[in-house]
């Protein structure tokens, strides 16, 4: 199949081009826009493919994204452009509505437009799927999951602007009849993680010998999933799924960030130990908390799991091993994107 992939230069995107391009023999059309997030560095390891190509431009740019799936045909568009950082979407919340609700119009609509138009046999065949996260769910209490029916209640700009998105996702479905898929999946983790997210945050800082910034008592729950068995779940969801369906993926793997920022500190104290032979915990800083930060997310998977067969092969614990190890060996990687768009510096306490 021809995959046209948006935003498959940032994290969750270029683990899902490495992984078609190394385990399938999909032909496969990055279109990413590269901002701060994104990074072509992270698909050195599949570039000179000759089923891969890449194309700079805008999803918000109508007659880029006309254009590139006029001449790339795809069956499938996976859309996973987008701005991410929950941080980010607190002090300029405008980027956040402009790539995610706008974006993603632009990106339904091009593809409508084409999809039209195609043969019947072809028309039966596409496929938009849009990448999605639990936080349109809202906060959890302490117990309870995040269903597919679980009720939206985003809280932050970016979980309102990518709610807004699966909402025009779904209308263009029930309207227009565009053969859509949405999923919306946990929080993830892996290598080729931007550094400005906690795990990798975490890691980095660590080495430098500088504070870890915990966000308030660190009590904050979230559902931990190894990205490389997100992008397994999204090619599930694409070449099985049932159209107009909606599937959630988790790692059922709940952690307090507290938690998850003291494994890595042990793993680093294993891997590369500090100098004057303490532990990197020490390092460990309380500070203001996220305005309005969500106390807990966690997602249910069974639709996933009866439905389609997937189910992860990490777990937390082989996961995060592989993740620290990764950025141990990987300096060049991540040290080259630290100073992009004060990458690593506090944000998000605008409100
Ligand atoms: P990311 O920030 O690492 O990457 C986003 C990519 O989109 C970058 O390569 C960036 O250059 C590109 N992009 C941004 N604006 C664009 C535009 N206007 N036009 C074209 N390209 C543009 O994000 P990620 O963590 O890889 O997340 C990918 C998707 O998965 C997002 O839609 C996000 O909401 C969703 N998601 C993320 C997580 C997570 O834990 N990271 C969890 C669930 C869902």
């Amino acid at each position: 199949m021809r995959i046209l992939v948006t935003g498959g230069a940032g994290f969750i995107g270029s683990a899902l081009v490495r992984h078609l391009i190394e385990n399938t023999e999909h032909d496969v059309l990055n279109f990413d826009k590269l901002t701060y997030a994104g990074t072509l560095t992270s698909l050195s390891s599949i570039a000179s493919s000759s089923r891969y190509r890449f194309k700079q431009g805008d999803i918000c740019d109508e007659r880029a994204v006309a254009a590139i799936i006029e001449s790339f045909q795809p069956q499938v568009v996976t859309h996973l452009a987008a701005e991410s950082h929950v941080d980010r979407s607190i002090d300029g919340p405008g980027a956040f509505i402009q790539t995610n609700v706008v974006g993603t119009y632009t990106m339904l609509a091009a593809s409508a437009g084409y999809w039209r138009k195609l043969p019947a046999d072809r028309r039966e065949e596409f496929r938009f799927h849009h990448i999605s996260t639990d936080e349109v769910f809202g906060s959890l209490g302490e117990t309870g999951y995040f269903t597919e029916s679980t009720p939206y209640d985003p809280r932050s700009p970016y979980s309102a602007s990518k709610a807004g998105s699966d909402h025009l996702v779904s209308a263009w479905g029930h309207t227009f009849g565009l053969p859509v898929l949405i999923t919306n999946c946990s929080n993830n983790y892996g290598p080729y993680h931007f550094p400005e997210k906690l795990i990798p945050l975490m890691i980095v800082k660590a080495l430098a010998g500088e504070p870890l910034p915990v966000y308030g008592s660190g009590a904050n729950v979230r559902d931990w999933l190894y990205v490389e068995d997100h992008v397994r779940a999204l090619q599930y969801v694409f070449e099985k799924g049932v159209v107009g369906q909606t599937y959630n993926i988790g790692g059922n793997s709940e952690r307090r960030n507290i938690d998850v920022v003291n494994t890595v500190c042990t793993i680093l104290d294993r891997l590369q130990p500090r100098e004057d032979g303490q532990s990197y915990s020490k390092q460990i800083t309380h500070v203001a908390d996220r305005p309005g930060h969500d106390q807990r997310y966690a997602i249910d998977a069974t639709k996933i799991r009866n439905e389609l067969g997937w189910q992860p092969v990490e777990t937390f614990e082989s996961g995060i091993e592989k993740t620290v190890s990764w950025y141990l060996n990987n300096r060049e990687w991540w040290s080259a994107l630290l100073q992009r768009n004060q990458a690593g510096k506090r944000q998000g306490l605008g409100a």
